[in-house]
């Protein structure tokens, strides 16, 4: 979309970035006018990567004189269009804010700029013994990550990205910097801003410095594979596991189909039924214990064969394999765009919800699978489909909305992870009735000129509400 006074803006921005810290070259910007989701592709008008917080507040300046809407960017990974600058703008990309500021061993804390990746900080943080817990299936940017309140495989026992964050330096719409928490343990102090900004989905401000929980890396880990003849066994398995207190650190639920794709994609020659691949964390007693009860209780539940995966190598083979799944299923069937689901419902409604899914997937006749963060009510349906045929697209999303009305009428909610961006809006306010008005306010309070990545997470009439 063309903007007005575009020479302007970059003569502008040119006082503050070096000439290779703006682009507006047609590549560049087609990198960053789309996500990993099949959401329809939108440029930017402006690309920039700022090196420091003095430069994104300037930024922000810039945009709210120009009135020109700015976009954060982290990696790219989102899956519900949360990047796509459907009214153009300015995309800030976070890549060259990527240090490791510093780790305070002693406080199980480290400071990170927002496009530091999950996988570059696991990396610095094994040199202390430490690990940082949520993983989602992408190498996303911990900016990213904040900003969807991301989660992964662990979060069934360290918590979602949410749990995670202690502080985070935030620039507003205006160009200001507040810090939104501080490092203690826990605060009784002011309202929760942390909170509040954590899944706001660029929405409110640009994260410029994070301070993040970490945790020992554990003395001892298990990890299994139990394979069930059918997804409601496996599933009514982790119920029962969760309800007998076992510390289970991952419980992923993988169907037939998704073991398929991953016997493929990865060349392992795992059992190709309905699995739970498991993991264990703690000291070797416990640890025993832990799992001969986990034993008992999942041959409660018919399973057909449990393998433990007791080597480091192994161990990393079979969360490799859960974390390539996506990717399995997109390299599997070129040409085809990938729709996921993301509902998450109270664990007592996760078995009815799994087998509701599964019933429409198949009557669907399109490739897909089910997968999931099961230990934590979040289940996703992969959907392969063909962007050019619109009774596919049309099926895909039908699919969709049924599986998150089923979890709306149960208390449940239209996304566990992924978050709003463009394609869950509509839901909100089924989801969020009359509190959708206090977000919209809280919207219309931090950025009264509807600038920072608009159009995104809430839906409602920003005029009406700013006037
Ligand atoms: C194969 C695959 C597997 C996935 N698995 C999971 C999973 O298990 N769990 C899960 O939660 N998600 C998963 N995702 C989705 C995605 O990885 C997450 O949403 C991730 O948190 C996005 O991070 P990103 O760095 O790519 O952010 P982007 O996609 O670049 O941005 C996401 C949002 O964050 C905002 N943002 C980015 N940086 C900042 C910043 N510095 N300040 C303010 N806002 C900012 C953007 O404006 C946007 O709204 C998966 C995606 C893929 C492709």
């Amino acid at each position: 979309m063309a903007i007005d006074n575009q020479e302007k803006i970059l003569e502008s921005l040119k006082e503050h970035l070096t000439p290779e810290q703006i682009s507006v070259n047609e590549t560049v910007k087609e990198l960053h006018g789309k996500d990993e989701s099949y959401h329809k592709m939108e440029l930017p008008d402006i690309v920039v990567f700022p090196e420091n917080k003095e430069q994104v507040s300037e930024i922000m300046k810039i945009s709210s004189r120009y009135r020109i809407p700015v976009i954060p960017f982290g990696l790219g990974s989102s899956l519900e269009g949360h990047v796509i600058p459907q009214s153009g703008g300015i995309t800030i990309d976070f890549s060259l804010m990527n240090k490791v500021l510093e780790v305070f061993e002693e406080d199980f804390l480290v400071t990170v700029q927002p496009g530091v990746t999950r996988t570059q900080l696991n990396k610095e943080l094994k040199k202390y013994g430490l690990f940082f817990t949520v993983d989602p299936g992408a190498d996303a940017t911990l900016g990213g990550m904040a900003a969807t309140n991301a989660s992964g495989t662990t979060s069934v026992k360290y918590g979602v990205m949410r749990d995670q964050v202690r502080d985070l330096e935030v620039v507003l719409a205006d160009g200001t910097f507040i810090h939104t928490g501080n490092k203690a343990a826990k605060s009784s102090s002011g309202l929760h801003l942390n909170g509040l900004f954590v899944g706001s989905e660029g929405t409110l401000g640009c994260f410029t410095e994070m301070t993040l929980r970490v945790y020992g890396i554990p003395e001892h880990i298990t990890a299994a594979r139990a394979s069930f003849p059918t997804v409601k066994d496996a599933v009514e398995a982790v119920v029962s596991i969760l309800q007998a207190g076992i510390p289970i650190a991952r419980v992923e639920l993988v169907d037939e189909q998704s073991m398929v794709q991953v016997n493929k994609y990865n060349e392992t020659a795992y059992t190709e039924g309905p699995t739970l691949f498991l993991e264990f964390h703690g000291n070797e007693a416990g640890l025993r214990q832990d799992v001969e009860f986990m034993q008992e209780i999942v041959q409660g539940h018919a399973c057909i064969e449990v393998a433990f995966e007791t080597d480091t190598a192994a161990r990393n083979r079979l969360w490799e394999a859960r974390h390539t799944l996506a990717y399995a299923y997109i390299h599997g069937h070129p040409g085809k765009k990938m729709m996921v689901t993301d509902v998450c419902l109270p664990i007592s409604e996760l078995a009815g919800a799994v087998s509701h899914a599964r019933e429409n997937l198949m009557a669907l006749e399109l490739p897909g699978g089910i997968v999931g963060h099961v230990g934590d009510g979040n289940f996703h349906a992969l959907i392969m489909m063909d962007m050019d045929n619109p009774e596919e697209v049309a099926k895909a999303q039908e699919f969709n909305e049924r599986i998150v009305l089923y979890a709306l009428e149960r208390g449940g909610t239209c996304t566990g992870e992924h978050g709003v961006g463009i394609g869950k809006k509509k839901y909100q306010q089924q989801e969020h009735g009359a509190a959708l008005d206090v977000m919209a306010k809280i919207k219309a309070a931090l950025d009264p000129n509807n600038l920072l990545n608009p159009g995104k997470n809430i839906n409602v009439d920003h005029k009406e509400l700013t006037q």
